[in-house]
């Protein structure tokens, strides 16, 4: 029996209301107990930790994820960003489905379900094209793959313009309870550009991308899933005024979850405008009073989750010019620090609120109901924290990729042990 003992630290759980030190006892790969002082028996054949002055939370989950498996190895593979993953306290992810194919059938679910439980070190889930092929034309085999043990259906990297097809699989993800997950984006008023459209995209004369294209979705989808009575999430809200919608269908008891990511609430297009390419995202960088809204909405509970999007892109692609680099930064192994040093820390959410945002809301929304928390019996997924742990962003990631716009920034609060089922997976 593998067994493990973490001793004073402080104990930070969303579910339970707990924040104290208390001892964490863990036996098969789940929370045996929490109490003040757990003695340890002599004949006992025990892993003891000590987390003096560390915080102990439930492992991250991140459900927003891209692995790159199949089709994206270069950047990224299963087994990398379980690693990538680990070294950031974050012990589930849900996998994004632009892969290449993209993850439509139940078939090469199951196929990447296997090979997670081979290659992975953390939980790694799956998500389902809402459309076959991610070509927003006709559904994909929703149902099949749901059996097949997805955890939610998105399209992410596109939205679906198709306001038909997404009633049908709003009307499939409340018939299944599994969340549908919008990329809100409206194509049509996004189509070729690179920034935010503003004072910074005005200035350097290249192509913008008006927040109207990520509002417009919000609101058609809010107003189809209050419709349906669906459960719908929104992805990387970005603009002031997705979260005033949000915050107003949540008021109107409208069943809508939403997520923000660090680099939202971190940076503006003024960072971008060195047109270095890791500062090329999407949606893009905002503006100031976006990252005003977005502390608010995250202190507030209109923002459920906050993820990471981590998209890795090897250097030969992001090494090309702004207008023609691929979007996205990685994101997995900086997110925790990012939260700590710029929310907690600052006090704009306390520690609890931070796991709820990380780690319980998360797994509520994608159904996982023994993780999120450090409760007795939940899985022993967990995360150790040194709060006052000072580091400069290195160049260098365990991800595959290391396009970071954090490159170079001093952050405090970083994971120093992670635990999944029990098992150690990594030590700083
Ligand atoms: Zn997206």
């Amino acid at each position: 029996m593998i067994k493990l003992l973490i001793k004073n630290g402080i104990v930070i759980d969303a579910r339970s209301n707990i924040s104290e030190k208390l001892d964490v006892l863990i036996e098969n790969g789940k929370i045996k107990k929490l109490s003040k002082k757990i003695p340890l028996k002599k004949d006992d054949d025990i892993e003891v930790i000590d987390a003096k002055g560390k915080w102990i939370i439930p492992g991250i989950v991140d459900m927003h994820a891209h692995t790159r498996e199949p089709g994206g190895e270069r950047s990224e593979t299963i087994e990398s960003a379980s690693k990538a993953a680990a070294a950031g306290g974050v012990t589930s992810i849900l996998a994004m489905p632009n892969t290449n194919p993209s993850t439509d059938s139940a078939e090469i679910i199951i196929k990447l379900i296997a090979l997670a439980k081979k290659k992975a070190i953390i939980n790694v889930f799956f998500s389902g094209a809402i459309s076959a092929k991610r070509e927003g034309l006709k559904l994909s085999a929703i149902k099949n793959m749901h059996r097949a043990g997805i955890k939610a259906i998105t399209d992410d990297g596109s939205a679906i313009m198709d306001e038909n097809l997404l009633h049908q699989a709003l009307k499939l993800s409340k018939q299944l309870n599994m969340s549908l997950l919008e990329h809100c984006e409206d194509s049509h008023i996004s189509a070729g550009g690179v920034l935010n459209k503003g004072k910074v995209s005005a200035r350097l004369k290249v192509p913008s991308i008006a927040r109207e294209a990520e509002i417009f979705i919000v609101l058609r989808d809010i107003l189809a899933a209050a419709y349906i009575r669906a459960p719908l999430h929104i992805q990387h809200a970005s603009c002031k005024e997705s979260i005033e919608l949000l915050r107003c269908a949540k008021k109107s008891g409208i069943c809508v979850t939403a997520e923000v990511c660090p680099h939202h609430f971190m940076l503006t297009d003024e960072d971008a405008a060195s047109l270095n390419t890791n500062f090329k995202m999407n949606p893009p960088l905002r503006e100031k009073k976006d990252i005003t809204a977005l502390k608010k909405g995250l202190k507030d509970g209109t923002i459920d989750v906050i993820a990471s999007d981590h998209a890795p892109h090897p250097k030969s692609e992001k090494k090309k010019s702004f207008i023609k680099a691929p979007f996205g930064i990685i994101g997995l192994e900086t997110m925790l620090a990012l939260v700590i040093s710029e929310l907690v820390l600052k006090k704009i959410i306390s520690k609890k609120r931070m796991v709820e945002l990380l780690c319980l809301n998360p797994a509520t929304i994608m159904g996982l109901k023994s993780k999120g928390s450090l409760m007795p019996g939940m899985d022993a997924d967990i995360c150790i924290v040194d709060p006052l742990k000072k580091i400069t962003v290195p160049r260098k990631f365990v991800s595959k990729s290391c396009n970071s716009p954090f490159i170079g920034r001093k952050l405090s609060g970083w994971p120093v042990l992670t635990i999944v089922s029990g098992k150690v997976v990594y030590r700083r």
